[in-house]
């Protein structure tokens, strides 16, 4: 799976999938951006792929400011001379019930995960529509099926799912792909900043019952969809650990 010569931009690579995306499309030749808030992480992400075929910088930017994420997809597109591959994996999970939530939590879920998602795409879309390029968008198993607990998490991931899904039908003629990737529950930081003490008991329950994914297992993923040839289209790509019901 050759990636040589492929501009890529990811978004949410300073740790977790997003890290092991950037790694992994880099080791496959691609030229990589790596972007997210923590400019020490994602540093140390590049310093680490710099024996790899392509190459990792960093990028700092936050997709909750619309005119941070603007600005930073400019940019990158900027560094790169254009961009063929835009990986939108930034997110938080911040889960609780509907009732004893705490509504700032919900806000920033939807800034990052879906609002975040829209305006990387929005400025994403002129430099894909000029390279024929491929977008990724990380959903999750929470955008196919809702839980008790993580109503406003999967709420916004189920918007991921319809956005992408229209943005699919609307550029297809154009040659540009869009690809929905929805994990199961992976080995990342993601949990820790969960503040619901019943939601960070059963995240650590279930991690700890089962052997959950690796980033790398998505990494692996989101690589087999990207380095498809361009008449191949994978729409949809849901993995869950073998054990996870
Ligand atoms: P991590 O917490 O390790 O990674 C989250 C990434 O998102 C970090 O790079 C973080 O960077 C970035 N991010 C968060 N907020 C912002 C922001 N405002 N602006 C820019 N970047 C931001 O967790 P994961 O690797 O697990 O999460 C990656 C994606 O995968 C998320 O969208 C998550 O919803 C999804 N997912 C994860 C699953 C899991 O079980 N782990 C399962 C299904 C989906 P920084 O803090 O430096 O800004």
């Amino acid at each position: 799976m050759d990636m040589t010569g492929s501009r890529a931009l990811v978004v949410g690579a300073s740790s977790g999938i997003g890290a092991a995306v950037a790694r992994t499309l880099a080791a496959a030749g691609a030229e990589v951006v790596a972007a997210g808030r923590r400019l020490d992480r994602l540093e140390q992400v590049a310093a680490d792929a710099a024996h790899l075929r392509g190459s990792v910088g960093a990028l700092v930017l936050d997709v909750a400011d619309e005119a941070s994420a603007r600005a930073g997809v400019a940019e990158a597109a900027e560094r790169l001379g254009g961009l063929d591959v835009v990986v939108n994996n930034a997110g938080v999970m911040l889960s609780s019930p509907v009732q004893t939530a705490d509504p700032a939590e919900w806000e920033r879920m939807t800034r990052t995960n879906l609002l975040g998602t829209l305006h990387v795409s929005h400025a994403a879309l002129p430099h894909l529509l000029a390279s024929r390029g491929t977008l990724v968008q990380t959903s999750s198993t929470s955008g196919r099926t809702a839980s008790a607990g993580s109503g406003v998490y999967a709420a916004t991931k189920h918007g991921v799912n319809a956005f992408s899904e229209a943005l699919r039908q609307e550029v297809a003629a154009q040659g540009v792909r869009v690809v929905v990737v929805e994990p199961g529950m992976v080995d990342t930081e993601l949990a820790s900043h969960l503040t619901d003490p019943a939601m960070r008991t059963l995240a650590a329950q279930i991690a700890g019952e089962i052997r959950v994914l690796d980033p790398q297992d998505v990494a692996d993923a989101v690589l087999f969809a990207v380095s498809r040839p361009a008449h191949v289209s994978v729409n949809e790509i849901l993995l869950r650990p073998t054990a996870q019901v």
